[in-house]
């Protein structure tokens, strides 16, 4: 691994876009200091003009922070070993920790206006960069309560988050990693070795893996059993605190999207299931077994297709397989590729992965990889371009206060551009097993992040009604859910064996109650605008530009319908459903 000096100026990312040097950072630093104090509009927010004024004073802070902490962020990740950069992380963050205890007053004296004047400033012009914010404030008003619980309920907030915790413990500290013995040699099965183990090749290896790994968690599953059910206890007793219909409503209501949503996707999912249960008699079929067992769904169905490209190369590859999306897109790409915005090798010290970063007040994006010759590198590249772009048009287009896209849609962009790639690939190649490679590529993402997170919403969402209907939960009736949903998700050519009964049990994600349904209903969102784009052309991308360029401005599910989406109705759904189909059709004719 080369060190950072030794990498050519044009492969590594310009923080000096941002900040000339650190100095130029301690200076914003120390001006940022000065403004925190906002109690000059603390017991003033009951006219246009104050309200704006104080909203003003606070994004004004607020996007500096948020420039100094990307600074320092970006700093600490081209070197984690230097200490000098993780203390200006700290000082940022403690700036922050400053700037909201300044500002905590602001939405509880908003509140606390009668509905007719947040009404009127919410349709002042005056007002109308804070507009959406001011609706929010007018829709949650009737789910808030007085200043005296809502004070018990915040001195609460320890304890209520304890569950997660009391997991994260479970599954990090105590959970005792079996060992297993693959070809003399002890190994032990870790979070990440399980992952590694369960796509080898040896079916055995996967089968003793698979064994031991379950039985760690079913030692503790009394515990595990107990966290989980007191977590969704706690959930239902916030939705009733607060008044919301239950507890999915809560969760969805507070992030402005529909609970119509959630249903839809799972009558959806199960209406694609079908074509789920033939991939799965497909894959029993190549793999040659009698049985499909559970330890054989991450075993590859094809070999390595890499196509070893160097940046330069996979650079080009992704502007053309992005070219459906227009001209001004393909430049923007170049201008990334030219100007700084991504930082390309993998250096001593450096952070791995991938992300793309962005905050309103840079003057671009910024995008982290490591880059290897293989072809899920060339795929991680559009991704998080995808992500830039997004950031870039609704930075260009919106006020600061309207920037920022929600999760919600947040992988969508990034989406759209692997599925665009991927097109283009299979279009554009006769190597069969280039070909078999991709459109693998294209069913276990569809697999994994489509129809297993639907399963994982479904779960969830039977958990919480169980409970809310005053029946109570046990680890039977957990276990009996799950396996039956696996049943239903994976269908007759797979057996359920016992051990995944109690897959719940090791899933961190359930603990952040109703976000997973996102990632299935942004890779939906995704696959039926590239579809949309493919099929259509100009009109649906000018269609998608206005959702690329309309950051958080509105509810998320709204925003979407800028593309074409409508969550509420089943058609994206379809298409994506369709998609996957199609890709399982022209996989059997290769196979
Ligand atoms: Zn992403």
């Amino acid at each position: 691994m080369k060190p950072r000096n030794e990498v050519p100026a044009n492969l590594k990312w310009k923080t000096e876009d941002i900040f000339a040097s650190i100095a130029d950072w301690e200076k914003m630093y120390a001006d940022v200091s000065t403004r925190l104090d906002f109690s000059c509009y603390e017991g003033k927010l009951n006219t246009a003009e104050s309200v704006k004024a104080c909203f003003d004073a606070l994004y004004d802070v607020m996007g500096d922070i948020e420039l100094l902490s990307v600074y320092a962020h970006m700093l600490h990740d081209e070197d984690t070993r230097k200490s000098e950069n993780n203390a200006l992380q700290a000082k940022v963050q403690a700036l922050a920790v400053r700037f909201s205890s300044g500002v905590a007053f602001m939405t509880p004296e908003l509140t606390a206006l009668d509905e007719k004047t947040l009404r009127e400033f919410a349709e002042n012009p005056l007002l109308k960069d804070y507009d959406y914010e001011l609706k929010s404030i007018i829709k949650e008003k009737p789910h808030v309560l007085g200043k005296e619980a809502e004070a018990v309920l915040a001195m609460g907030g320890q304890v209520f988050g304890s569950f997660s915790n009391i997991f994260g413990m479970i599954n990090n500290a105590d959970l005792p990693f079996p060992e297993i013995t693959i070809n003399g040699k002890k190994v032990k099965v870790s979070h990440g070795m399980y992952g590694v183990l369960m796509q080898d090749p040896d079916r055995n290896v996967r089968k003793k893996t698979f064994k031991a790994f379950y039985n760690a968690f079913i030692g503790l599953i009394n515990t595990i059993s107990q966290t989980y059910i007191s977590h969704v206890n706690k959930d239902i007793y916030f939705a009733r605190v607060r008044k919301y219909e239950s507890c999915l409503s809560k969760a969805l209501e507070s992030e402005d999207v529909n609970p119509k949503v959630y249903d839809n996707l799972i009558k959806s999912v199960h209406r694609g299931l079908k074509t789920m249960h033939k991939y799965v008699a497909v894959r029993k079929k190549i793999m040659g077994v009698n049985r499909l067992h559970m330890y054989d769904v991450y075993a590859s169905l094809v070999d390595d297709a890499d196509l070893k490209l160097d940046y330069e190369q996979a650079f080009e590859l992704v502007k053309k397989g992005l070219a459906p999306l227009g001209e001004e897109y393909g430049k923007l790409l170049q201008d990334a590729h030219d100007n700084g915005w991504i930082d390309v090798e993998e250096t001593e010290g450096k952070k791995s992965g991938a992300y793309s970063i962005s905050v309103h007040r840079a003057p671009h994006p910024f995008v982290l990889l490591n880059w290897q010759p293989t072809t899920s590198n060339i795929f991680t590249l559009a991704h998080e371009l995808g992500h830039a772009m997004h950031s870039y048009f609704s930075t260009k287009a919106q006020p600061e206060s309207k920037s920022g896209y929600r999760i919600f849609v947040a992988e969508v962009a990034s989406t759209v551009n692997e599925v665009l790639l991927l097109k283009y690939l299979l279009a554009n190649t006769d190597d069969v097993k280039l070909k078999k490679y991709l459109l693998n590529y294209y069913m276990d993402m569809i697999k994994g992040t489509l129809f297993r997170q639907t399963m994982f919403a479904e779960f969830e969402a039977l958990a919480h009604a169980q409970a809310e209907s005053g029946q109570p939960l046990t680890k039977d009736l957990l276990n009996e859910m799950y396996i039956g949903l696996n049943r239903k998700y994976f269908g007759r050519s797979m057996y359920s064996d016992p051990e995944i009964a109690y897959e719940w049990a090791r899933i961190p994600h359930f603990y952040r109650s109703f976000y997973v349904y996102k990632y299935a209903t942004g890779i939906t969102s995704a696959i039926s605008i590239a579809e949309r784009i493919y099929k259509e052309g100009a009109p649906a991308v000018a269609d998608y530009f206005k959702f690329l360029s309309s950051g958080g401005s509105d509810s998320p599910v709204e925003l979407l319908k800028l593309a074409g989406v409508d969550l509420t109705k089943k058609d994206a759904f379809d298409a994506a459903m369709n998609s996957f189909e199609d890709a399982l059709n022209q996989f059997i004719e290769l196979n």
